[in-house]
């Protein structure tokens, strides 16, 4: 995976690191062998000192029928060296059948100029199996500024990025549907380009599909478009390759204020847009807190079941999982979430995914300013602390190395840099800064630092540099840089870390207590609790519960039934632990419908601790898989099914 990194490389990458503020680039852990390079992507092909890509034109024919995208794509590249002669492309699973470059050729008497292509020589790396094939084209050397190159390809039906659903697997059932979801490396298994978030690129899309069908991207999106099978799209801003993203279905839309609007399904489209009615609100806040949104509408898309994570903050379009429709909005925090995205993201984007902290930490911090505004100060310190008590479960499970915000990613996975740390921890850390300097200080550094590293994508270094400048040094003997390094590179917790509270908790602590005395009826429990009380309380439950007191709660209380993914998500594992039969249909039933990793993967975890669940996990896993995104596979073949990830169907990751 290192084949490109070369002395060029090596030496640009040195410069950039003398050029910062001495003490912040020696902070990089060292690895056993070789210290980590800030700003180096470990996990793309491509040769950005002598290329970068600046504008992408896409072609793509989507076919449901044979879950393949045909797609032609144009690259406008800066050319950053003269002598360079190859163009090295990140590419996963993708057939290239052609690459040609433009020239431009003046046609003799009449003097028209028009533009032509001409094919140049390229070949394919040998694929590593998380980077994928480089594929690296041929060019003369040159003194133009911009190179244009065109490739014609195709993908696999295992594409990593992609989820192709039949009409069963929709709410719809009558109609096919693909979604994307690029983050971190999965673009170059749709699209061949410089896949790593260092780069940032406009784009225009021309998405053929069946007439009937919808398509709707991370753009600008027109709901008034005929659904005639032919869709353009716009993204006038620069972004990085993984917020490209693509849906496809029986798609209809509902506004929800004048510029925000929810994209679903037909039967899912009218409770969505109940849900999410205070979207316009929130995206008014984060203004006020943050300073402009910059992206024109923020629309969201509800996805089918299958969706595997919460939310994907596409810009422009955040793609959203249904399991957040709880019917009272007590979920929505998820769309306050992608929606700050729009400033910690998408706005300024993490180099690599080392410093995937500056994207997800911020964003939960933001995220919880953006909750208090609108639901409240008391709902957003029930949800601190319910994100500190899954952080805490977290870091228990994993290695001190990967307990650090910066964290080296090498010759891994990059998914793995997606664990509660990055968002729980990197909140934790911004939260220290806040007391530390007072919110009217932080506030401005925010709104300083958006402003100034808009459409940039930055190191946690460069991060460093502009809190030492605009922080630490404006106002001094306040915060230490060792206190920052210790945030941002060692394990577990610092001791300086301000943590969350919430009085809210207090009656539910009592109550649970009450309840486990045998002083207290489980129908006199929580008649006045809101969502997050009932997740604290079912959280913090002990591991082992009689059998009569499992019965007792959930005749009182509906838990088998409840409507709520999160609450029931909570009680089957309590059920999976105690081995609660009566909620066993339901947890079938649960696993089959929902691919939300998030939410499965810990029931299946929690299954595979006895044989006769083990047993359970297998026979359901075995019908649910087909209906999983790659994503969710990836993580559960290991635990669940090793001998599936053989298999010839297995997608491509
Ligand atoms: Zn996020």
């Amino acid at each position: 995976m290192l084949r490109f990194r070369t002395g060029l490389r090596h030496a640009t990458l040195a410069l950039a690191c003398v050029t910062l503020r001495a003490g912040w680039c020696a902070a990089a852990p060292a690895a056993a062998d070789s210290p980590i390079e800030p700003g180096f992507d470990y996990h793309s092909y491509a040769n950005v000192d002598q290329f970068r890509v600046t504008h992408i034109e896409m072609d793509l024919q989507v076919d449901l029928d044979n879950k393949v995208i045909d797609g032609v794509v144009a690259l406008e590249l800066k050319r950053l060296d003269p002598r360079a002669t190859q163009v090295v492309l990140d590419t996963k699973g993708l057939t290239i059948n052609d690459v040609s470059q433009k020239a431009t050729d003046v046609l003799g008497a009449t003097a028209k100029s028009q533009t032509v292509w001409v094919s140049r020589p390229f070949h394919m790396d040998k694929p590593d199996p998380i980077l994928g094939s480089a594929l690296v084209i041929d060019l003369p050397p040159s003194h133009k500024a911009v190179e244009s190159i065109k490739i014609e390809y195709l993908t696999v039906p295992t594409a990593a990025a992609l989820q192709w659903l039949t009409p069963k697997q929709t709410a719809g059932r009558h109609k096919g549907f693909l979604y994307t979801q690029s983050e971190p490396i999965g673009a170059r298994s749709w699209i061949p380009l410089q896949d790593t978030p260092q780069v940032r690129a406009t784009y225009t899309a021309t998405i053929h599909t069946d007439r009937g069908l919808r398509a709707v991207m991370s753009a600008e999106n027109d709901p008034k478009h005929k659904a005639n099978g032919e869709y353009s799209f716009v993204m006038p801003q620069p972004i990085p390759s993984y917020l490209i993203a693509l849906a496809v279905g029986d798609i209809e839309f509902k506004e929800t204020g004048p510029r925000t609007g929810v994209y679903a399904e037909k039967s899912m489209v009218g409770a969505a847009a109940k849900e999410f009615a205070d979207t316009e609100s929130m995206v008014a806040t984060g203004e006020k807190l943050f300073g402009p949104y910059r992206w024109g509408r923020y629309d969201i898309l509800v996805l089918p079941p299958s969706f595997p994570v919460g939310g994907m903050e596409n810009p422009r379009l955040s793609f959203i999982t249904p399991t957040v429709i709880a019917g009272d909005k007590s979920l929505v925090s998820v769309i306050a979430h992608e929606l700050a995205h729009s400033w910690s993201g998408n706005l300024v984007t993490n180099a690599t995914w080392r410093d995937v902290w500056l994207n997800e930490g911020f964003t939960v911090f933001l995220e919880s300013r953006i909750t208090a505004a609108v639901y409240g100060e008391q709902r957003e310190s029930m949800e601190a602390v319910l994100g500190l008590q899954a952080l805490r479960e977290n870091l228990g499970k994993l290695e001190p190395k990967d307990q650090v915000l910066a964290i080296d990613l090498r010759d891994r996975d990059p998914d793995l840099a997606f664990s509660e740390v990055p968002y729980q921890k990197g909140r934790l850390f911004l939260r220290f800064l806040e007391s530390k300097f007072g919110r009217e200080r932080f506030d401005a550094f925010l709104h300083a630092y958006f402003d100034h590293f808009a459409f940039k994508s930055i190191t946690t270094e460069q991060f460093n540099e502009f809190l030492q400048t605009n922080l630490l040094d404006r106002f001094p003997g306040i915060v230490t840089r060792d206190q920052v390094l210790t945030w941002e590179h060692a394990p577990g917790i610092p001791a300086d870390a301000v943590l969350p509270t919430s009085s809210a908790f207090e009656p539910v602590d009592q109550a649970r207590a009450a309840w486990l005395a045998g002083t207290l009826a489980a129908k006199k429990l929580g008649l006045d609790w809101v969502t997050q009380q009932w997740l604290y309380f079912l959280n913090n439950l002990p591991a082992a519960l009689q059998p009569k007191q499992l019965a007792e709660l959930d005749d009182a209380r509906g838990l088998t039934r409840s409507q709520n993914a999160e609450i029931e998500q909570s009680w089957l594992k309590i059920a999976i632990r105690n081995n609660y039969q009566p909620s066993y249909p339901r947890l079938e039933e649960y696993l089959k419908s929902i691919g939300r990793r998030k939410l499965i993967v810990p029931l299946y975890a929690e299954l595979m601790k006895t044989p006769s669940g083990t047993a359970f996990a297998k026979r359901v896993y075995a019908k649910a898989r087909p209906g999983y995104h790659p994503d969710t596979v990836a993580a559960l073949d290991p635990m669940v099914d090793p001998d599936a990830a053989d298999a010839a169907d297995t997608p491509l990751r």
